[in-house]
C-alpha cells in the first residue's frame, strides 16, 4: 500500500525521519515513540505511518495494526514500569481532543491520585433517551 503523507504533519515528519523521536518500535504500517507533551510518565502513541487523520477515514487493516502496536505498547508499560492502570485513549476531531490530525493511540500509564479525567461519573439518563440514540445509530449501520 503506497502511505499517505503530508509535508506539514509533524507526525508525518517522524515517519519520515525529519524530525527525531524517542522510538519504541516500528513494522510495515506502525511506529511507536514517546509522547513530548507526557500527561505521565510513560506515555507513548501508537502511530500509522500513512497519514489518515481520523477512525471513519483509515483503513480497518491498517487501525488493527495500530491497535496491535498500542498492545505491544501497553503490555511493555505494564511489565516494566508496573502502573496502577493503563488508558487507551484515541481522539477523532478537535472537538475531541484531537491536537494531530493523523490518527494514534495514546498509551497512558496510570498513576494513584494522578487525577486524569478519564475516570468520569456516569449520568443518569432514562432507558428512553439510550433508545432514541439507538435507533439513529442502527441506521448507520
Ligand atoms: P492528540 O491531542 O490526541 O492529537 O495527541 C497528540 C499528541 O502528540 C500530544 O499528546 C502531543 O504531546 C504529542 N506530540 C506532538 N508533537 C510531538 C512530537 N514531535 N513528538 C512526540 N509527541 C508529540
Ligand atoms: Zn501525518
Amino acid at each position: 500500500m503506497t502511505l499517505p503523507a503530508v509535508a506539514d504533519c509533524v507526525f508525518c515528519k517522524i515517519v519520515a525521519g525529519q524530525i527525531p523521536c524517542f522510538k519504541l518500535l516500528e513494522d510495515d504500517a506502525t511506529i511507536a515513540f514517546m509522547d513530548i507533551n507526557p500527561v505521565n510518565p510513560g506515555h507513548a502513541l501508537a502511530v500509522a505511518k500513512g497519514h489518515w487523520p481520523t477512525v471513519d477515514v483509515i483503513p480497518a487493516e491498517v487501525l488493527a495494526a495500530v491497535a496491535t502496536t498500542a498492545q505491544r505498547i501497553a503490555k511493555a508499560v505494564m511489565a516494566k514500569l508496573r502502573p496502577d492502570g493503563v488508558n487507551l485513549m484515541q481522539a477523532n476531531g478537535p472537538g475531541a481532543g484531537q491536537s494531530v490530525p493523523h490518527l494514534h493511540i495514546h498509551i497512558i500509564p496510570r498513576r494513584p491520585g494522578d487525577d486524569l479525567l478519564f475516570n468520569w461519573q456516569p449520568r443518569a439518563v432514562e432507558r428512553a433517551e439510550i433508545e432514541a440514540v439507538w435507533h439513529r445509530l442502527k441506521a448507520g449501520l
